[in-house]
């Protein structure tokens, strides 16, 4: 028994290769999944699991929702998305060798991953790491949320 998760997947435009085969490779376990995607990255998810859904017709629903292009604001929404703890697990293959021209968001998106405290694979390694975990099964686990009532509450007088 697979719990159902929302699995958000981005993939920068030189890592969309990488990322359709990992997609490829796990789409009977992504099936299970709520994704969540930028725009092109969700064309690409949403190409590489129909072609292998027709091959098993079993399997036949997935349930993908595409967000704008990142550069045009699919980070933001994305990140606002972990903010409203809607998010369970970031899948981004970001590139380590291209400028982008919204390197801020990704910044933000990877900053707000990692203050809300969502699993986050950056690569094919992690990423084939957190597919296979037992915790995508069906034992409970709950990412701990660092309290900031203290920032909040702060006295700025
Ligand atoms: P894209 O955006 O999926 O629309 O290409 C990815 C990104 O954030 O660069």
């Amino acid at each position: 028994m697979t719990k159902r998760l929302t699995v958000a997947l981005v993939a920068h435009d030189n890592m969309k290769c990488d990322l359709a085969e990992w997609v490829a490779w796990n789409w009977e376990k992504l099936l299970s999944h709520r994704l969540i995607c930028t725009g092109t990255t969700g064309r690409i998810v949403a190409e590489t699991l129909m072609a292998r859904r027709s091959t098993d017709a079993a399997h036949s629903r997935f349930d993908i929702t595409m967000l704008k292009s990142g550069p045009l604001g699919g980070d933001q929404q994305l990140g606002s998305m972990i903010a409203n703890n809607d998010i369970d697990m970031l899948i981004f293959f970001w590139d380590p060798m291209s400028a982008q021209p919204h390197d801020v968001d990704v910044k933000a998106l990877l900053r707000l991953a990692t203050l809300y405290n969502v699993p986050t694979a950056i690569n094919r390694s992690s990423a084939d790491y957190l597919i296979s975990s037992p915790l995508m099964g069906d034992e409970e686990y709950t990412p701990v949320i660092k309290d900031y009532k203290s920032y909040i509450e702060r006295q700025l007088k």
